[in-house]
């Protein structure tokens, strides 16, 4: 084939170095996002452990990876004007009534209300053409807070499959208690698992930019990235951090915004 890509797969971010948009301009700002994203599949921790000055954080990401879900909202509501959206999340929480649902998180801006939660398949473990296809189907919003663009809701699940997501749940919350407020020396690094451009799974490092609120870094991220799982290393909190938002200079990425942090407490409507 003429661009030599033929046999490069739908999910595979190289994909999107050559695609464009109606007005012949790349999709997104970034060239060549095979050397700012790593695969899942190919990431062995080895780098960044000695990016994060040995926090052995890499355990903490290999659990997250397998919470972590490519998310899609069919039919968002008219006045967004979009046909689908694609972001990115991660489920934190397992009600359990008399049927289990997964609680995903991801950004408000990307699942803005109930209705849209409704319209929302979440797909687990997408991180090559040969994973295992699991989806889990949007059912309710459970909180959400519009200036922190954080929203949670709760997914129906099928039941063969909530036995493997709560192992997954459960050593991934001893890894994060472990790792909780540890400090580093120098500079924080902040780690992002999402789902570029709806694709598979890929994960960026970058540094933190301290500010006086919000965690503010330059890590890569594209869109579908939105609601993506972040790790502030150095800073790292029971509650969750997605990705919120980017700013560009003409199509230059500068930075990146984390939504605020979306706390570990239950639903208060489901308790009274
Ligand atoms: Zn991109």
């Amino acid at each position: 084939m003429a661009n030599g890509l033929a046999h490069v797969d739908v999910g595979d971010i190289r994909r999107f170095n050559w695609m464009r948009n109606q007005n012949d301009e790349r999709i997104c700002g970034l060239e060549r996002h095979e050397d700012k994203f790593v695969r899942v599949s190919e990431f062995s921790g080895s780098d960044i452990e000695g990016y994060c000055e040995s926090m052995q954080i890499s355990e903490l990401v290999k659990k997250a990876i397998n919470l972590s879900v490519r998310l899609n909202v069919a039919k968002p509501d008219m006045e967004r004007r979009l046909v689908h959206i694609n972001g990115s999340g991660i489920i934190k929480h397992i009600q359990t009534n008399e049927s289990p649902k997964v609680e995903v998180c991801t950004a408000k801006h990307v699942v803005s209300n109930d209705n849209e939660a409704k319209k929302t398949r979440c797909r687990l473990y997408f991180d090559g053409r040969e994973s295992r296809k699991v989806v889990l189907k949007g059912a309710t919003e459970s909180a959400s807070d519009l200036n922190n663009d954080w929203c949670k809701f709760l997914c129906d699940v099928d039941s063969q499959e909530i036995e493997q997501i709560r192992e997954n749940l459960q050593t991934f919350e001893i890894e994060l208690g472990n790792k909780k407020r540890k400090k580093m020396n120098r500079k924080r690094k902040v780690i992002l698992i999402s789902h570029p451009h709806g694709g598979y799974k890929y994960i960026s490092m970058g540094d933190q930019i301290i500010e006086i609120d919000g965690i503010k870094y330059d890590t890569p991220s594209c869109k579908g990235c939105s609601g993506g799982y972040i790790i502030p290393v150095g800073y790292i909190d029971r509650g969750t951090y997605v990705h919120s938002v980017s700013y560009y200079q003409g199509d230059k990425r500068l930075y990146g915004y984390a939504s605020g942090l979306i706390p570990v407490v239950r639903n208060t409507m489901l308790n009274t």
